[in-house]
């Protein structure tokens, strides 16, 4: 399996990346759909923050949201898994 933690680090970066790893990272997002995922979520999530400025965020949040990212990137199928196992619950409701 691909190691996405280094490219998912300069997602969530908030410091200007060296050239290097800007070029890096574009070549991974290219080709990672799931690296794209976390830097389009991280973008929208940034700019909902970046409007409402009365909401800061709690402290730690860059770090949740990094353990979020990678929980779901080592398990993509979860989502999948779940939609199979919902109709035989939904019908005993
Ligand atoms: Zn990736």
């Amino acid at each position: 399996m691909r190691d996405h933690s280094p490219y998912i680090e300069w997602i969530l970066s908030d410091e200007p990346l060296p050239e290097a790893s800007q070029s890096a990272l574009r070549n991974h997002l290219a080709k990672c759909v799931d690296c794209r995922k976390v830097a389009a979520g991280w973008e929208s999530a940034r700019q909902v923050l970046t409007d409402a400025t009365s909401a800061a965020p709690r402290n730690g949040f860059p770090q949740r949201w990094k353990a979020l990212a990678e929980s779901r990137a080592k398990a993509p199928n979860r989502r999948q898994v779940w939609v199979t196992l919902a109709p035989p619950a939904l019908a005993f409701v």
